[in-house]
């Protein structure tokens, strides 16, 4: 058996190919029932975020096993092997594991360090405990990765400073800006006209920043009001105006600045929207953070728009990413440890079955021998008497087993272990 993982990130592929590949909460369940009907596939698990979207699986073997993911894939897609395969990557067992356990550090993100990665970890493994798709050695693995990501963030620097794509879209607001009055640094956001559409998580860490680089007044758009006012009402210092999405187009032409963050299937904003605004500001600034975008990227070539998406955010990220670099490599210590006690703790387990083997062995000849001794006692032997002699005959036995069976879990080397596993076979006559 093999651990795998196939998929796609930032770092593999674009957003135009990513959003077609995004899973959703609510198609998570037939996603995986599709994975699950493939004979190469034992337990399965899907990470899809703005970033990645990473299928990992316990598979009988890794090339037949990786090509069943691929498979799915690209029913899911709908893209052809050109459009797909050179976009996915894929590794196997240690790599795989260090993979996922670099992801949940953050160490794999866009923002390097960001914390939003852990909380779609957790997701993932709760997801995957829901629907039943997870058995022992994944959800091993998972719940030591969403460990392992906690202990980077408390054990190291990494995580200090509230990075997330929603602060490096505000800095790449504030970047814009100053490239446009002839400055390439970051400035402060207190001129702007802004809008924010959507209520969740991000569009929150949007208003965190706003708030920090000199947003005093904004425009709060939501698909339901009461969640945008709830949002508002978490922001005493700013002075949010809440509406619906029915007036986006009012936002759009009296804003300069709208950033996008909703979890909308389909683009909310395109080129005909903007090209139907009446009395527009002769410039805007769109920032869309949504995957799939939320801003059809047929705007970009309207005058007077400057519109970005997630993938344009690697120039702000580009800037500061010095510092977290060499954080990075503190974590990375941690990652190896990680990996070693999660891979340790796989390979005893190629000692179980032997174990179990040998308990049998041993249970069957202490029954015959308990009864041959009891029928040999005859009635005068009290019920009593009879518990404490098959008491004796199990505490033997355990005590005899516990030296052996903790030599044979403990972390060694493999071929020492298959030595003495063979042996134990031998003697036994197992
Ligand atoms: P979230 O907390 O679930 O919030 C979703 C928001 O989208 C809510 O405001 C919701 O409106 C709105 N929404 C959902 N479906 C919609 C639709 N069909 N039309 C219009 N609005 C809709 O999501 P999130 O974590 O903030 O993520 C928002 C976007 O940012 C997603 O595209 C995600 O991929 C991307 N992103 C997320 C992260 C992250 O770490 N979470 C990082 C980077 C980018 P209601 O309040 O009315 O439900």
């Amino acid at each position: 058996m093999h651990i795998a993982v196939v998929g796609l990130s930032h770092r593999t592929a674009p957003v135009e190919v990513r959003e077609k590949l995004s899973i959703s909460e609510q198609h998570i369940e037939s996603s995986f029932r599709a994975l699950k009907s493939k004979e190469e596939i034992i337990e399965v698990s899907i990470l899809s975020t703005c970033n990645r979207l990473e299928i990992y699986a316990l598979v009988q073997k890794s090339d037949s096993g990786v090509d069943a993911i691929k498979a799915f894939l690209k029913d899911h897609s709908g893209l052809s092997d050109n459009d797909l395969f050179p976009h996915l990557f894929n590794y196997n067992q240690e790599e795989a594991v260090s993979h996922l356990m670099r992801v949940a550090s953050g160490l794999d993100s866009l923002v390097l360090g960001e914390g939003q990665i852990l909380s779609q970890v957790k997701k993932m493994v709760r997801l995957g405990q829901e629907n039943k798709v997870l058995g022992p050695i994944l959800n091993r693995l998972l719940t030591q990765a969403v460990s392992t990501g906690k202990r980077v963030r408390s054990e190291t620097n990494l995580g200090t400073g509230a990075v997330s794509i929603s602060s490096a879209a505000v800095e790449l607001a504030q970047l814009k800006l100053g490239q446009s009055l002839g400055k390439d640094q970051l400035v402060t956001l207190e001129s702007e006209i802004v809008s924010v559409v959507g209520a969740g998580r991000m569009s929150r860490l949007l208003l965190q920043h706003l708030q920090a680089k000199g947003c005093s007044k904004l425009n709060l758009i939501n698909r339901s009001l009461d969640k945008a006012k709830a949002l508002a009402n978490d922001f005493p210092n700013i002075n949010i105006h809440c509406c619906l999405l029915s007036e986006l187009d009012h936002s759009l032409c009296n804003s300069s600045l709208v950033f996008t963050s909703t979890a909308s299937e389909k683009p909310i904003i395109d080129s005909h929207r903007i090209n139907s605004l009446q009395d527009r500001r002769s410039s805007l600034r769109l920032i869309d953070i949504g995957v799939p975008r939320n801003i059809s990227a047929d705007v970009k070539g309207i005058s007077g728009i400057d519109s970005h998406d997630v993938d344009d955010l690697h120039e702000v990220v580009n800037r500061n990413q010095e510092t977290r670099q060499k954080l990075a490599l503190q974590a990375e210590n941690l990652i190896q440890e990680e990996r070693r006690l999660f891979l340790e703790w796989w390979e005893s387990l190629e000692a179980v079955p032997l174990i179990n083997s040998l308990r049998s062995s041993l249970e069957t000849i202490r029954k015959e021998e308990l009864q041959k001794a009891l029928s040999r006692m005859g009635p005068d032997f009290s019920a009593r008497e009879r518990k404490v002699v098959e008491a004796l005959s199990k505490g033997i036995i355990n005590k005899i087993l516990h030296t052996p069976v903790t030599k044979l879990r403990a972390p060694q080397d493999r071929s020492e272990r298959l030595d003495s596993l063979k042996k134990i076979q031998n003697l036994f006559d197992l």
